[in-house]
């Protein structure tokens, strides 16, 4: 069994796991207004319009919110970091998870970056802390 469920992109999300095959994470901006909408929509909830252009992610962001998600499973027995990670870009969230910190050090506001991770062949978008562990 694969340790994670492979993504299943359909019309709204394709060039989203498009960019995430080539280590980009693209977010869809409105070609009438701007507005950036992540999880992708057809229509844009500001202006209504149906058109759509991509903008590359810094990969830049901080933790709006967390949870530790255990498994009962011993196949997945490893608890995981799930956040809400607030890009740089203004007004995206994205929920991830959070690698190679532990639970006890987690802190709202605390700056994450972008880094993508290979699960048995699944490649996914993931968060590591921003600061690097002091010497
Ligand atoms: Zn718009």
């Amino acid at each position: 069994m694969p340790s994670v469920i492979p993504p299943v992109p359909d019309g709204d999300d394709e060039f989203f796991w498009d960019g995430v095959a080539h280590d980009q994470l693209l977010l869809r901006s409105c070609a009438g207004c701007g507005r950036l909408q992540h999880p992708p929509s057809p229509m844009c909830p500001a202006c209504h319009s149906l058109k759509w252009t991509t903008r590359q992610a810094s990969g830049r962001g901080t933790v709006y919110s967390w949870i530790v998600s255990h498994h009962p499973t011993e196949a997945d027995a490893l608890p995981r970091i799930v956040v809400l990670v607030d890009l740089e870009e203004e007004g995206v969230r994205l929920v991830s998870n959070l690698l190679g910190v532990a639970p006890s050090d987690v802190r709202n506001g605390m700056a994450v970056e972008l880094c993508f991770e290979n699960y048995d062949g699944t490649v996914l978008p993931q968060f590591r802390s921003a600061v690097s562990p002091r010497s």
